[in-house]
């Protein structure tokens, strides 16, 4: 795709200051953080809710919000963190890492959060084209119940994960690793009535060498042949409610999100394969799952991976291993980089002679790198910023700056940086004074390294 221009005549249907496209978390913030400065702000969503993956795609646990001393992911973002974590009173006080979600209180505390700020949200409105000269976007066109309609704003977010508006707008990107392939996607799935103390302290449901070998629920899983679409280990879960699991579970291999035919394929297969891990459950830990069943699948399908958009600043593993920190930074991040096995791997994974997990050393206590502003700057668009997954970035470190912690971050960053460019005759996303920029996050509470270089 993949410059797309309209060549519909229709009406401009809203005017504002700031357009957000996609609700997920980079969105939330982005919107958020732009109406907390005083500008106009719609947020366009395709689905029914906001939170993106970690609501509509049951992703059942927060990435890691500390750097193993304290939480490095501020303002915004911690906000949205201790909500959720009220929520889910099964939990220990003060846990910062991997602390499970309740995705329908995360949906409710996304709509607090966005109508507190005075944001205008659209529900069940899917971006479908742009209009746009010389890098300068002019309108963007939405389908929903009532047809294509037009909207207009001084400044356009991309938070749809793919970079969708960024890409229709003329941007290039990058996707998939040396060989082209993308990470593989999950469809994340919900079981409930599992009995709640077998499942905390009969069962094994560890994965990734915790205790894992043969006697391991995870590797009967695999190995059983009636359960084919199990082809691995891959077995996140977390209790997120009394009797209710959350699973981020199996994989799908080589999907392209921007492709709907295959969405369309993965999101049966996924619901298939639900349903073996269930079967499996009741077979091999009958303890906790003799009366479960799948309460959930996704109405997303969980993608890890697809379009990194080409912008003034790549960052790379490079960035990651050196911890290095930039003069432009917005924000910081310290999770690992995750990322998952290929197909072309899976062989060796299941015999046990690869671990994704062990691709790049990990963090120490105290340790982060910077995410520049530069990486949220499309080349060649004036005013559209990028936030969340699709940032300027390799396929390695993509693996690291996906998780929800860190898009919650830049998706804040790229709502103040939208707002003053809107000061801008001629908004130009490349000329914020990002030391302003700086300064307001760091009035937020943001944690920045800037005067430690
Ligand atoms: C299976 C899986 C497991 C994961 N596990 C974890 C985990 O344990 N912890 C963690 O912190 N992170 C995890 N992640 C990563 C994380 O959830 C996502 O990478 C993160 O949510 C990305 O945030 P985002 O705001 O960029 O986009 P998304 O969360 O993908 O949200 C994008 C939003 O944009 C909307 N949208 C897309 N296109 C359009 C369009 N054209 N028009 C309108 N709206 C549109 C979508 O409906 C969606 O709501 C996981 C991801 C996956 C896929």
């Amino acid at each position: 795709m993949e410059k797309q221009q309209i060549t519909l005549d229709l009406p401009i249907r809203g005017e504002y200051d700031v357009i957000v496209v996609g609700g997920g978390p980079s969105g939330c913030t982005a919107a958020v953080a732009s109406a907390r400065e005083g500008r106009k702000t719609l947020l366009i969503e395709a689905t029914t809710a906001l939170g993106g993956m970690g609501t509509m795609g049951l992703v059942p646990a927060w990435c890691p919000f500390s750097d193993l001393e304290k939480i490095i992911y501020r303002s915004l973002a911690q906000k949205v963190f201790e909500e959720s974590c009220a929520c889910v009173p099964n939990e220990p006080d003060g846990k910062l890492d991997w602390v499970a979600i309740n995705c329908e209180e995360l949906k409710r505390i996304y709509d607090e959060m966005v109508e507190e700020a005075g944001v205008t949200v659209l529900y069940q409105t899917t971006l479908c084209g742009v209009n746009s000269e010389n890098g300068q976007v002019s309108s963007i066109m939405v389908s929903n119940k009532s047809g294509l309609s037009l909207y207009k704003a001084k400044v356009y977010i991309d938070c749809t994960g793919d970079g969708d508006l960024a890409i229709k707008a003329g941007a290039d990107y990058e996707t998939g690793n040396a060989h082209g392939l993308v990470q593989p996607s999950t469809h994340c799935f919900v079981i409930a009535n599992v009995d709640t103390y077998a499942y905390e302290h009969v069962v094994n449901l560890k994965m990734h060498g915790q205790r894992m070998g043969e006697e391991s629920v995870c590797v009967k899983l695999m190995k059983d042949p009636e359960l084919d679409l199990i082809v691995d280990t891959h077995f996140c879960n977390s209790m997120f409610a009394p009797g209710a699991v959350g699973f981020n579970a199996g994989h799908l291999f080589e999907l392209d999100s921007t492709n709907p035919e295959a969405v369309s394929a993965a999101m049966a297969k996924g619901r298939r394969l639900a349903h073996q891990f269930l079967k499996g459950l009741k077979k091999y830990a009958p303890e906790a799952f003799a009366n479960a069943y799948v309460a959930q699948t996704g109405p997303l399908m969980g993608i890890r991976e697809s379009r990194r958009i080409v912008c003034d600043y790549r960052l790379t593993a490079d960035d990651y291993l050196a911890r290095r920190s930039f003069e432009d930074e917005i924000g910081r991040n310290s999770y690992y980089i995750d990322v998952h096995h290929s197909s072309e791997e899976l062989e060796k994974v299941v015999k046990g002679e690869f671990d994704s997990n062990k691709r790049y050393e990990r963090y120490g206590k105290g340790e982060s790198h910077g995410i520049p502003y530069r990486s949220l700057c499309p080349v060649g668009l004036q005013n559209v910023l990028v936030a969340g997954r699709c940032i300027g970035s390799d396929n390695a470190i993509n693996g690291s700056v996906r998780v929800m912690p860190p898009c919650l971050v830049t998706g804040e960053a790229a709502g103040v940086a939208a707002s003053m460019a809107c000061e801008m005759t001629q908004p130009d996303i490349h000329q914020v004074n990002v030391s302003d920029l700086q300064d307001t996050l760091l009035s937020y509470g943001a944690y920045l390294h800037i005067d430690q270089q």
